[in-house]
């Protein structure tokens, strides 16, 4: 099995990745040579202590946020260079994000919150054109993740599970090929949490969508394929785990 996953070209790999902050005058190191790789299909969780640089790493990844050093390879091919309407494409197209606290928009209802980012991808006039394949994209994905009886409600009016199941449509709406989850869960009670857990997993198994998570939780992190550690600034040994 080790030799497969030796063969295999990663889909995303951050490479020798280092990035400082500074305070006033301190620099402050967070990641001193982090890399992670992941493959198609694989779910992936990174646990760390709180500050050891996590969302970070998952910025650098998504480029939401630049290396000062190392490089991030997307399917063989260096990203974390290109020119910025090159990386915003990316980001738009290749990446999802969720995010502990959701980020819906408050002011738009859940089908829309989950339509938007098909909107922004076209002219007023292109989405006019294709308001109805917008539409049922967003009505598809939102039926996926157990919410077709709540797409007129504003986040307001949701739990926090439906809120992230909200979230989670509205980053998987534009087919996206990684999902990067930043502690997805830490806003929940361990029930709801574990519901949003078995819809990753089920997203994973059923679409082959490759998912890297960071927790600081293990006993969530022991839910993906595979669990690493980042400590110090740099991904510590492997803990395999099979998934439940
Ligand atoms: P984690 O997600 O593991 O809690 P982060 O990646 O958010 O860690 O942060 C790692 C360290 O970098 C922390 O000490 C944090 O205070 C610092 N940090 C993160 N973002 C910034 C920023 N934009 N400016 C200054 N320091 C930051
Ligand atoms: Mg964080």
């Amino acid at each position: 099995m080790a030799e497969t996953i030796k063969m295999t070209r990663p889909l995303i790999s951050a490479e020798a990745i280092s990035k400082s902050y500074f305070k006033g005058q301190h620099m402050i190191p967070v990641l001193q040579g982090a890399g992670l790789k992941a493959n198609r299909g694989e779910f992936i969780s990174v646990i760390g202590q709180s500050g050891s640089g996590k969302s970070t790493l998952l910025h650098v990844m998504g480029l939401l946020d630049s290396p000062d050093i190392g490089e991030v390879i997307l399917d063989g091919n260096r990203i974390d260079n290109l020119n910025q309407s090159a990386r915003d494409q990316l980001r738009n197209h290749v990446f999802g994000f969720i995010f502990q606290f959701y980020h819906l928009l408050p002011e738009l209802s859940l089908l829309e919150n989950v339509m938007t980012p098909l909107m922004i991808r076209h002219s007023i006039f292109s989405y006019w054109a294709k308001r109805k394949e917008i539409r049922d994209a967003a009505m598809d994905i939102i039926n996926q993740v157990g919410l077709g009886h709540r797409i007129k409600h504003r986040p307001s009016e949701l739990s926090g599970g439906e809120m992230q199941r909200g979230a989670i449509a509205r980053a998987l709406v534009g087919k996206p090929e990684i999902l990067l989850a930043d502690e997805p869960t830490g806003n929940l009670d361990a029930v709801t949490g574990g519901g949003i857990m078995e819809l990753l997993n089920s997203l994973n198994e059923n679409q082959q969508l490759t998912i890297v998570m960071v927790t600081h939780d293990e006993a969530i992190a022991a839910q993906a394929h595979r669990t690493v550690r980042l400590a110090e600034g740099r991904i510590q040994l492997l803990a395999r785990e099979e998934a439940a």
